[in-house]
């Protein structure tokens, strides 16, 4: 009886303990609540609690981990609220572009399943990439996801920055790193054709564009502010109202296309197959 009750308190204490909410430490303001920014220090951030704001200052601590890429995140995609990030502060004042080069692959769907959340910068194996913004590093590690050798730092400015594939990792985790400080080397580690920086930034999870962001090309800033919003996150909108349907024996295009209330044509083009292409039974088919 006492084991069963230790038991239901360990339940109790982990469903009500604050780290089983969503908590996200967001070192911005929603727009709608603006005026409260006057009377905020430069260093408060604020708590994303299901979409609350709450003042605090634990952007370096909150959802804190060195070991998962992903930390817990909300669905931005969803929100009402738009944050105004101040990129760079009187504290925090700089930006330095992680390593020159071309983008050679932008954010983009790569085909009907995977988005691509970040961009990848050509360079050469071994050249040296720097941090973008002041931070912190969360995590520093061989990533098995595809990520291969992948740094992440959390900044001031409440984003993430990730950089995959490095051949070297030249910093720890929970280390503090300057804007411009080396951070790795340039490689082709993990899920990679060839020696490229795979860039991304991430805001409490959601991974946005970095070259709304960033002009690569100009090697600065698009602005020193940039408003986070629900337009920046349509791949994921995009993903909840996909369908897809998995191709039973005797099925043909036109049976599938009807079934589901769409056309051969629509098929063909959100599978990039044509009229006249065989389908395999199991094969899984877009459908919306
Ligand atoms: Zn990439």
């Amino acid at each position: 009886m006492r084991k069963l009750l230790s038991t239901l308190i360990v339940v109790l204490l982990c469903v009500f303990t604050p780290r089983a909410q969503s908590i996200l430490s967001i070192n911005t303001l929603p727009i709608s609540k603006k005026i409260a920014e006057k009377s905020a220090p430069a260093f408060d951030s604020v708590h994303l609690i299901n979409n609350k704001v709450y003042l605090d200052t634990a952007i370096l601590t909150v959802n804190w981990s060195n070991f998962d890429v992903h930390v817990d995140s909300v669905d931005l995609s969803v929100s009402s609220d738009s944050f105004l990030i101040k990129l760079t502060n009187k504290y925090h004042p700089h930006f330095v572009l992680p390593v020159a080069g071309a983008v050679r692959d932008s954010f983009r769907w790569r085909n009907s399943y995977r988005h691509h959340n970040g961009v990848d910068i050509k360079l050469n194996s071994g050249d040296t990439v720097y941090a973008a913004f002041d931070g912190k590093v969360r995590y520093a590690q061989y990533n098995r996801g595809g990520y291969g050798k992948l740094v992440i730092i959390r900044h001031y400015n409440n984003l993430e920055t990730y950089y995959g594939h490095f051949s070297k990792i030249l910093v720890d985790t929970n280390q503090y790193v300057k804007a411009g400080q080396p951070i790795g080397l340039g490689g082709s580690t993990g899920r990679s054709t060839g020696p490229h920086l795979h860039f991304e930034v991430r805001f409490v999870g959601n991974p946005i564009d970095p070259e709304k962001i960033i002009d690569w090309d100009c090697e600065s800033l698009h602005g020193y502010e940039f408003v986070v919003h629900k337009d920046l996150f349509k791949h994921v909108q995009e993903r909840r109202q996909r369908k897809y349907y998995r191709v039973k024996s005797g099925d043909s295009l036109s049976a599938i296309a009807r079934r589901n209330g769409t056309s051969v044509s629509t098929l063909c083009r959100l599978n990039g197959i044509r009229s006249t292409s065989i389908i395999r039974v199991g094969q899984s088919l877009r459908v919306r």
